[in-house]
């Protein structure tokens, strides 16, 4: 299904889904299109992990896979996922650029990454430095550069960044917290801001970016 950069109604629909658990074929619903402004309410349910979430009747719940157009008019942000590998981002990528938007633009490939997205522009903080920051705290804690580590919160006041740090297999979530105050320093040290053609800030994007941060040190 093609998405639309589209200002305006909401796309939603419904979908065929198969239960994994279960195998019965049922309608779930399905957003794809989120304008905070206009559809307050899709964005607390993403926020709360029950956006495109088949509930099914045996139980499970299973997320969806599908392309969500997120705009955040207020910020000028918009941040697309795109669940279909290298070349569906490629593809959406060129949507971007064709649509002429000039605000803040990101690429994610699943829901989950777009959840964290809207957490840190919603806090005020740089998704690039964060990114950056993972590797360092990663780096930090021992040959742990793999594992996935979200976002979860900073608190100011405390001068901490709040962590979920997840084990080897993607299991067992922790609460970690960090210095806000490294993060800052980074924001302003470094130069490795992306560029508006930068639309993937992954942990890819990261491992390279502290990379030349120390050689560009040395
Ligand atoms: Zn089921």
């Amino acid at each position: 299904m093609k998405a639309v950069l589209s200002e305006g109604v909401p796309i939603v629909g419904t979908a065929p889904v198969t239960c994994p658990a279960c195998g019965v074929e049922q309608d779930a619903q399905l957003v794809q299109s989120i304008n905070t402004q206009k559809d307050p309410d899709h964005k607390t349910k993403l926020l709360a992990g029950e956006l495109n979430v088949l509930a099914c009747a045996c139980g499970k719940r299973t997320q969806l896979a599908a392309e969500v157009l997120f705009h955040d008019p207020i910020a000028d942000y918009f941040c697309r996922v795109v669940p279909g590998g290298d070349d569906a981002m490629a593809h959406a990528a060129e949507l971007f650029r064709a649509s002429g938007a000039t605000g803040g633009q990101r690429l994610v490939p699943t829901l989950n990454a777009l959840v964290e997205k809207v957490k840190l522009l919603d806090a005020g903080l740089e998704d690039w430095a964060i990114e950056m920051t993972k590797v360092l705290l990663l780096a930090s804690l021992g040959n742990e550069i793999d594992r996935v580590l979200l976002f979860h919160a900073a608190d100011p006041q405390a001068g901490v960044i709040q962590w979920v740090l997840f084990d080897e297999e993607g299991r067992k979530p922790e609460l970690m917290s960090s210095s806000l105050a490294a993060y800052e320093k980074l924001v302003v040290r470094t130069n490795a801001r992306p560029g508006a053609r930068e639309l993937r800030i992954d942990r890819a994007w990261a491992v390279e970016a502290v990379r030349q941060m120390i050689s560009n040190a040395n």
